[in-house]
């Protein structure tokens, strides 16, 4: 693992995948080697991990890379809450998830929404828990150049932001296939990597195809190959500031 120390924090890509695809991330690993990237994978049904998928997660986090927490069974926070309550929210959703991950041996100091679901209430619940928080933004936009502005966190409000956009760079799921177009993701990029912030950006199972959502791996070398003419680090949620 890289060190810290030589990276500049002022400006980075935190490129996160979501829900359970473990083998398909660990397939990835050299990918992300060879572009010196290090993501955030938020784990959802961590009870559900086989053994292999264990040690694979073991081994993307001993490479450098952040796990985080998705809940135990993806639900939906706002609506759970609506339903059930804030207390049972955390209790049944959000504490036995993170429990798990901690004795499996990941801190998970950092949240992913289920389908990007917040409010405020949501926050201020989940921030007793987590020093960070994913949220999103309708992945229709990500043709939009105008996008370049609302999911760039500047430098400066990165300690206090605690909840960070991110946007969908999936290329599909089964056989719909999403816009094409990332006009606005690539502005996103280029605006960080010039004027420093955060860029966030989520897909899920990194795959040719896949029955749930995916990106293909040609589409996420083409990311990461962007982030890296413009010398913008790619780095996991742990090594926020
Ligand atoms: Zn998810």
């Amino acid at each position: 693992m890289t060190g810290r120390a030589d990276r500049r924090t002022d400006r980075a890509l935190l490129l996160t995948f979501d829900d359970r695809h473990v083998r398909e991330w660990a397939a990835t690993a050299p990918l992300f080697a060879r572009y010196d990237a290090r993501v955030t994978f938020f784990v959802c049904e961590p009870d559900r991990l086989d053994r292999d998928e264990m040690r694979l997660l073991r081994r993307l986090a001993d490479d450098g890379h952040t796990v985080g927490c998705h809940g135990l069974r993806h639900e939906r926070a706002p609506d759970f809450v609506a339903a059930h309550g804030a207390g049972a929210y955390l209790e049944r959703e959000v504490v036995p998830a993170l429990e798990s991950l901690r004795r499996l041996g990941f801190p998970a100091r950092s949240f992913a929404y289920p389908c990007s679901a917040r409010d405020g209430t949501t926050d201020r619940l989940l921030l007793t828990l987590f020093e960070r928080l994913r949220g999103g933004v309708p992945a229709d936009r990500r043709a939009d150049p105008s996008l370049a502005d609302e999911l760039r966190v500047p430098a400066a409000e990165l300690s206090a932001r605690r909840v960070l956009p991110g946007c969908s760079v999936d290329s599909g799921r089964g056989a719909v296939a999403y816009e094409d177009d990332l006009t606005g993701v690539v502005a996103a990029l280029r605006r960080t990597a010039g004027i420093g912030g955060v860029t966030t950006l989520y897909a899920h199972c990194v795959a040719e195809a896949h029955e749930a959502n995916h990106v293909t791996p040609a589409r996420l070398e083409r990311l990461l190959a962007l982030a890296g003419e413009l010398s913008l680090p790619c780095v996991g949620f742990d090594e926020l500031p």
